[in-house]
């Protein structure tokens, strides 16, 4: 029933933590090969657009809407929020059950 939703939301998920993984790990070999980034401007935005892409795909998953209640998956408020809910926190629908 929710299959194109989870869909979605495995891909959402899947890339925030692709960006912020390989953000990471891209940082300590460009500074193992001795790279820096005070110099090398296009490294230097290169960094910030990544960055960017990784928190705008974060923020976008933080409002990602349950399928059947159509609220924020991940919060009820500002300030009440989980990384890895196990299910709705406002209808209590499972992840990724239909
Ligand atoms: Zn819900």
């Amino acid at each position: 029933m929710y299959e194109k939703q989870w869909r979605a939301y495995r891909w959402l998920r899947n890339t925030v933590a692709v960006l912020f993984s390989t953000y990471f790990l891209s940082w300590g070999a460009y500074v193992a090969l001795g790279g820096d980034v005070r110099r090398d401007r296009t490294a230097g935005f290169a960094s910030v657009c990544w960055l960017l892409f990784a928190i705008l795909a974060a923020i976008l998953l933080s409002y990602w809407r349950c399928p059947r209640c159509r609220k924020p998956f991940h919060r009820t408020s500002m300030l009440n929020y989980e990384f890895f809910p196990r299910k709705c926190l406002h209808c209590g629908l499972e992840k990724f059950s239909h």
